[in-house]
């Protein structure tokens, strides 16, 4: 703080509760120095004591009585002035409070390291495991020429040594087996010295990866690739789309685009889909640059995620790769920010801060003057309106690399059949499987049978805590609810009659795999979905053997849709492609077009041309035919008119209102009271917003809790938030029940 300044000092701070102001509070004198913004302070609370971030000073309270700090939590600057204005920007745009958006960016681990230093009373720190300390051996300064002179064995660690700057222990016991006694001697003739270092959990460590050279970019890919380097030369914001069907080569532009940002000496933020940050994707750029990455993915513990954001808060990575939360990466000077697969849902946050990574792309790259690349084979609806209205610069590669054809697919109209592969399929993966080749087949539904029915009263098996059916899982021996995973024995008996004849019906990708074994009993089957990848690496371990040729076909959810690259997989097969169709969601035909056209994209992207089967019922729907016919364009066109027909985005801002409690009643009555509020207020203020409800949620009950929801649609964005924020004012919510307020909402269930 200000030298020879003696009066009392006032900062602001922002506490992470659901509390809509930020606070006052006086710095002791002893603090001073220390109280700056973007660190931490222990802070009295009620009778409590908080974490509380210090925002700045303030240049005077209204408040007499105001309190102090009572100790600065961290050496270190958290964030930055423009990363704090990121985060305002956050708490306005979605409404949350400020303290709840300072504490969602930074890393739970964070909480480790003050620990050690204050006191154990402090009520929202938890635990983990520290970095690990460990010793290194650098040049010492010493010239003169001693007496005992080293040994051969010394002189050749000391040229490593010299060679290298600085040295791990470890590395050095790896080269020359035991040397404590050579290194000793070193240091003490100080021709070397020791020094402990924190050292940082690296998340590759098993990993060698062999190096990768830039390739040499065909037309399209120049051409999108220069557009984003003149963004880049001239240092100012551009959002592009980068529209690029399956294999078309969009991570070879991200990568060359990248070098171009480092090479300005500027740094590079990549978002992809947790499911999308497997090794094979993470190689490629570990394979093309050197050292400085920094990965963010969900199976780091607390420890190592927050090791990485250190590395990168220092400035030691210049390259962040990782799921929706990496948007909040503590990075520097960044010049190029990627969202691959930027149609991904992942990247909505669906609790707490419920922030979209995607979009917030595009503000940070806005205040960065980056260039964002929203990169995608089936890009949002929204975002193609978008491209068409200019507001994102359209990159296109139209082609697959080195000119592989599109796959070559076929729709197969199964009404009437009760069969899960049909004959056309059954024929095509016998050929397949004789010509030595590999096959994929696509089924959106985890479990066996999609549900048990009883014969005796024809009901289904469904969920006592949610509105659902269970799923009957025959390995497990279980009817599951995928909500709440609540299960019972199964096949059972029926607790609505009692009968003891329950019947299978639809199939899930348990069955399919038993019916594949079934056509083909000697072929090696794999299955990967949410049940056969809880394990850690079995995903990976699935993905390898079907990459190393040791499996035959691979059976799997909209797990094996994304982001793999799988060159001998010839035939893909998608059985009951309008699964997705019947979700009471206005997004349906997107997800139902984008996820078919992905399952499409997987055939044929090596040498071999690739073949398709798609199983549907109705084969006339628009999202089926235009994934069929790689009729990009026509579905676009009339998923646009849809949706301005019935007013959703792009047409239209939503924002949805869920109210729940475990009172049936008590939820029924609060939604109409926030209902009623909504009304009155609009009215009020004159707004132009439709109020939608309330309505029981399409997942009426869900983990005991009853679900209402009310939706805000409104052509007008500045509408529709000045309504949320008085609302937000004005309303009381009771004790028994929880709303939430989801901006942009993706998931309506
Ligand atoms: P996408 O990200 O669009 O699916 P990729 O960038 O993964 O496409 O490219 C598909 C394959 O083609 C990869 O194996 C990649 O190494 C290769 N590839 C990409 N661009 C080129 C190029 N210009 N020349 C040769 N091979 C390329
Ligand atoms: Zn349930």
């Amino acid at each position: 703080m200000k030298q020879g300044y003696t009066g009392p000092i006032i900062i602001e701070i922002a506490i992470p509760l659901y509390l809509e102001r930020t606070f006052h509070y006086l710095v002791p004198e002893v603090l001073r120095e220390q109280a700056l913004t973007g660190r931490r302070a222990l802070v009295p609370f009620g009778n409590r004591k908080l974490t509380g971030y210090i925002l700045g000073i303030a240049s005077g309270s209204a408040i007499t009585n105001l309190k102090e700090i009572i100790a600065v939590l961290d050496t270190e600057l958290l964030w930055t002035a423009k990363e704090l204005d990121f985060f305002r920007w956050i708490a306005s745009y979605y409404q949350h409070p400020l303290g709840e958006v300072v504490r969602t960016a930074l890393p739970a681990g964070i909480n480790i390291q003050t620990r050690k230093g204050t006191s154990g009373e402090q009520e929202s720190f938890t635990g983990g495991k520290t970095a690990r300390s460990e010793k290194f051996y650098l040049p010492g300064g010493v010239t003169t020429v001693t007496v005992r002179q080293p040994g051969a064995k010394a002189l050749e660690i000391l040229a490593v040594i010299r060679e290298s700057g600085a040295i791990s222990a470890a590395e050095l016991r790896k080269r020359f087996g035991a040397c404590t006694p050579q290194l000793k001697r070193l240091t003490e003739l100080g021709l070397s010295r020791v020094e402990e270092r924190e050292v940082y959990r690296d998340p590759f460590k098993s990993h060698i990866v062999p190096r990768d050279e830039s390739r040499l970019l065909h037309t399209h890919q120049k051409a999108a690739l220069d557009a984003i380097s003149a963004c880049l030369d001239g240092d100012h914001f551009t959002p592009f789309l980068l529209y690029g069907v399956t294999g078309s080569g969009k991570t070879e532009v991200y990568l060359q685009a990248i070098s171009h940002a480092l090479a300005l000496g500027r740094n590079a933020l990549v978002l992809v889909p947790e499911i999308a940050l497997t090794p094979q994707l993470t190689g490629r750029f570990q394979a093309r640059f050197d050292g400085g990455i920094a990965i963010l993915h969900s199976g780091l513990s607390d420890g190592e995620r927050y090791d990485e954001w250190r590395r990168i808060r220092r400035g030691l990575a210049r390259i962040v790769i990782g799921a929706r939360s990496a948007i909040f990466a503590p990075l520097e000077k960044i010049g190029i920010i990627i969202v691959d697969e930027e149609h991904e849902a992942s990247f909505k946050q669906s609790d707490g801060l419920r922030y979209n990574a995607r979009d917030l792309a595009l503000v940070r790259g806005q205040m960065e003057r980056a260039a964002v690349v929203l990169g995608s084979a089936t890009p949002l609806v929204t975002s193609v309106h978008a491209a068409e209205e200019g507001r994102l610069t359209l990159l296109e590669l139209p082609e697959r690399v080195e000119g592989r054809p599109m796959p070559l697919v076929e729709l197969v109209g199964m009404k009437g059949n009760k069969e899960t592969l049909s004959t056309a399929l059954s024929a095509k993966l016998t050929e397949t499987y004789d010509q030595r080749r590999q096959a994929i087949v696509f089924l959106n539904r985890r479990g066996f049978a999609t549900f048990l029915v009883c014969s005796d009263c024809g009901k289904p098996l469904t969920c006592p805590n949610c509105s659902v059916t269970l799923t009957y899982h025959r390995q497990r021996g279980q009817s599951l609810c995928h909500y709440c995973d609540y299960a019972v024995p199964a096949p059972g008996i029926c607790p609505a009659c009692a009968g003891t004849t329950l019947s299978e019906l639809g199939a899930g990708t348990e069955k399919l795999e038993h019916d594949l074994k079934d056509l083909l009993p000697t072929a090696r089957i794999l299955r990967m979905d949410s049940d056969t990848t809880s394990g850690k690496g079995s995903h990976e371990r699935l993905l390898s053997r079907m990459n190393n040729g040791s499996a035959d076909i691979l059976v799997g959810t909209q797990m094996i849709a994304k982001g793999h690259d799988f060159p001998e997989v010839t035939l893909v097969g998608v059985v009951n492609a309008e699964a997705s169709l019947g979700m009471p969601d206005f997004r349906a035909a997107e997800r139902t077009f984008q996820l078919l056209s992905q399952v499409i994209g997987r055939a044929g992207r090596g040498d071999n041309p690739g073949r398709v089967v798609v199983q549907a019922h109705d084969t006339e729907h628009y999202a089926i035919r235009s994934a069929v016919e790689h009729d990009a364009a026509g579905f676009y066109r009339q998923e646009l008119e849809f949706r301005r027909e019935a007013g959703y985005p792009p047409f239209a801002f939503l924002a949805a209102f869920a109210i729940s409690g475990l009172s049936e009643q008590t939820v029924a009555e609060q939604a109409e009271v926030a209902a009623r509020l909504l009304a009155r207020l609009k009215s009020e203020l004159k707004v132009r917003v439709e109020i939608l409800g309330p309505a029981p949620s399409p997942i009426y009950r869900l983990r005991n809790r009853f679900r209402r929801q009310i939706l805000l649609k409104s052509a007008n964005r500045s509408d529709l938030h000045r309504l949320l924020a008085s609302w937000r004012q004005q309303a009381t919510v009771g004790s028994t029940i929880r709303i939430s307020v989801d901006i942009d909402p993706v998931d309506m269930m």
